[in-house]
């Protein structure tokens, strides 16, 4: 399926606790789908390095491995989806994460007769979360994702990418934040898997899997969602 085709930019979230594959999935439909990753936790940290008003506030709170306010993600996804790129469709990848911001997600898209193609849960259990965040790092220059035992680029320490050697571990993986983090995704965003089966877009993915076999599965479900 060629983006160009589409008459509708098309909706995808991804969904699935810290760790589940999200951003790693969310970069590889970006390529083969022409769509725009929109990771609220990458916006987030943009705030918080520019300083920002929503960047002050939401640094402790992410720090501590808690969930921003609705108010301020809502805010910052809003003004997100108002740029001209998202025009081509969009892989919501940390957002919606709770009730409330998926409500606040269909009211804006009604408001633009856009609607969702497709939830799609990343099924993984608490010890393949933990692992995952414990090894994760990232190329600091063009954000392709790597980890320790699962995904190490061809050249120790210089990105595939982008050949850059500027590589950079998050300040909430760390293994005091991760309990935190696991509650707060069982408390407050695990209820949106029946949120989203409820309104008949819910699709599911085994993604205990190695990377390669989660990205078949997630691509296949994303060209039968936005044919
Ligand atoms: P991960 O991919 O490991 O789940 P993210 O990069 O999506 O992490 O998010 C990092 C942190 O940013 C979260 O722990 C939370 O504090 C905050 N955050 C990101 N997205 C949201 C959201 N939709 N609602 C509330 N907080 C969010
Ligand atoms: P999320 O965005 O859901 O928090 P990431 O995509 O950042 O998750 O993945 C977390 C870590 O696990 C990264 O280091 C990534 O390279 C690795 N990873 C992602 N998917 C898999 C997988 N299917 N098997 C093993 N490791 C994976
Ligand atoms: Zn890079």
């Amino acid at each position: 399926m060629d983006a160009a085709t589409l008459t509708k930019p098309a909706v995808l979230i991804l969904l699935g606790p810290p760790g589940a594959g999200k951003g790693t999935q969310a970069r590889l439909l970006e390529q083969k789908f022409g769509l725009v990753q929109l990771s609220t936790g990458d916006l987030l940290r943009a705030a918080v390095k520019a300083g920002t008003e929503a960047g002050l506030q939401a640094k402790a709170v992410m720090e501590a491995g808690d969930l921003v306010s609705d108010e301020i993600v809502i805010a910052i996804l809003r003004d997100r989806l108002g740029e001209p790129d998202v025009a081509r469709g969009v892989i919501l990848d940390g957002f919606p994460r709770t009730t409330v911001q998926a409500e606040a997600l269909d009211a804006l898209l009604a408001s633009t007769g856009q609607k969702i193609n497709a939830a799609i849960s990343l099924e993984v259990d608490d010890a393949a979360m933990v692992s995952r965040i414990s090894g994760r790092y990232t190329c600091g220059d063009c954000g392709e994702g790597y980890h320790d035992t699962f995904k190490s680029p061809d050249v120790y320490g210089i990105c595939d990418k982008c050949g850059s050697g500027n590589m950079v571990r998050r300040a909430d993986d760390k293994a005091e934040t991760v309990a935190s983090r696991l509650e707060a995704y069982h408390a407050q965003t695990a209820p949106l898997i029946a949120y989203y089966g409820e309104r008949g877009v819910l699709k599911t993915v085994d993604a205990m899997l190695a990377i390669d076999d989660v990205a078949s599965a997630i691509q296949q479900t994303t060209a039968e969602a936005i044919a």
